[in-house]
């Protein structure tokens, strides 16, 4: 016979164990599915903590506006600069993001497309920062551009977050719904129309894999989709200096899932090429534009 304390203590017990189970498999579709830090991974990051930090991270990141998501990715260190806080704060993610806007997690924008998750735009704009200063002329290539959303965070870091500073930034999609609705969603916010009106920041329809060298060459390339490789047309298109932040299949390294990792690529004032790999990922693939 147990007593009414020890049946409390073992529905108590049950109870938790079920809601971490519950937790766990949640957060494990999500992650197989999405555009986020891979938790899966064996590996820890070669980046150090943050990243790998992230994924663990992520329900807790969330907020019920836009100011408290951001803040809270701060507070957890996966933002650590002034300069991608405050870009990141000016655009409200509802522009963009058709359901739970302030969830640090990806959404489904449409065609077979997704919004990335709030942190993996957070250490993309962080990687591409040093070349990305205000008011200095830099352009930015955004391949896979989806719902527009990182393409204005990156606007803001080169234009000022009113729009009116020097700099440009594409945001290349291969669906023309989406370099449209990408528009749209900019057009939602008075600094948005601003970039858009001013030529700032264009939308355009075309395969990202060629880049768009009509307004390269770029200081700073950011690809939302992985890749089958390094795609040397991209690197071709890069400034030197200049930076690249893709995600890469990496056809060796399959595991249950298959594996793709961020590769940043440099290329220094001499033209010279340095690939690094960083963390594991899970984006929707690079492809052929849908017949
Ligand atoms: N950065 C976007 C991510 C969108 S998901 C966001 O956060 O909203 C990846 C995007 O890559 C999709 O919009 C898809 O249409 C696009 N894409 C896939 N293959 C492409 C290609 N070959 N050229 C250009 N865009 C491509």
């Amino acid at each position: 016979m147990k007593t009414p304390y020890q049946t409390n203590l073992i529905v108590l017990a049950s109870a938790a164990t079920a809601l971490l189970l519950g937790l766990y498999l949640v957060r494990k579709q999500d992650n197989l599915t999405c555009n986020s830090a891979d938790f899966l991974q064996d590996q820890p990051a070669t980046t150090g903590n943050k990243h790998s930090k992230s994924a663990n991270m992520a329900w807790r990141c969330s907020g019920r506006t836009n100011a408290e998501l951001i803040s809270n990715l701060y507070k957890s260190q996966l933002i650590t600069s002034d300069r991608v806080r405050a870009s990141m704060t000016s655009v409200d993610r509802a522009h963009y993001a058709p359901a739970a806007a302030y969830e640090d997690s990806p959404q489904s924008i449409g065609y077979q497309a997704t919004i990335s998750a709030p942190h993996m735009h957070a250490s993309a704009s962080e990687s591409l920062l040093p070349f990305m200063p205000e008011n200095k002329g830099a352009r930015v290539l955004d391949v896979g551009s989806g719902s527009g959303y990182l393409t204005h965070v990156l606007a803001n870091l080169v234009c000022g977050a009113d729009g009116t500073g020097d700099g440009k930034v594409v945001g290349i999609d291969h669906i023309p719904q989406l370099t449209e609705l990408a528009t749209n969603n900019m057009r939602k916010s008075e600094e948005g129309r601003r970039l858009l009106d001013s030529g700032k920041v264009e939308f355009v329809t075309g395969d990202g894999r060629k880049g768009y060298p009509d307004a390269g060459p770029y200081d700073a390339i950011h690809v939302g989709a992985a890749a089958s490789d390094l795609h040397p047309i991209l690197v071709e298109q890069l400034r030197s200096p200049g930076r690249m932040f893709i995600p890469v299949e990496d056809a060796e390294d399959r595991g249950m899932f298959g594996a793709q990792y961020i590769w940043v690529v440099d290329k220094d004032e001499n033209g010279e090429v340095k690939k690094k790999r960083d963390m594991g990922v899970r984006y929707v693939m690079l492809t052929d534009a849908p017949k």
